[in-house]
């Protein structure tokens, strides 16, 4: 399990991740199945010239707001599955939920719609075997 907010996506924690299977666990990229939880969507997450230029080779993931210069909505989805396809996943393994905590607060913890004060969300990852009744 990894966390991969803006600080996490630009520095290719989804990339790490699998590298350090790979040395870990002998895991080969095209065997690995990611899945992309529940997080703020490109509605919502709204961020600036500092983070955007710490996105070399990703700027397509951040959509110009119009109206506000210097602000970017920033596609975290989409940033971190490139970056996944990028270490070698296949992109049918690579699922997303597509489900944004800040649209949907009432049944998420949302740190920017509940301004701080919020709870924490949980992950839990569960192995499930391709082997019947091993
Ligand atoms: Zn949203």
């Amino acid at each position: 399990v990894a966390h991969a907010g803006w600080r996490g996506t630009v520095a290719q924690i989804g990339r790490k991740t699998v590298e350090t299977m790979q040395q870990a666990f002998s895991s080969r990229p095209e065997d690995i199945i990611a899945a992309i939880g529940p997080s703020i969507g490109q509605c919502c997450y709204e961020v600036d010239d500092f983070v955007r230029g710490k996105a070399a080779g990703y700027e397509q993931f951040f959509a110009p707001r119009a109206e506000k210069p210097g602000k970017y909505l920033l596609d975290l989805w989409g940033y971190n599955r490139q970056v996944l396809l990028d270490a070698g996943l296949k992109a049918e393994n690579i699922l997303t939920a597509g489900v944004c905590t800040e649209h949907n607060h009432e049944m998420f913890c949302s740190y920017r719609a509940e301004q701080g004060k919020t709870g924490r969300m949980g992950v839990c990852l569960y192995r499930m075997s391709a082997e019947k009744n091993a």
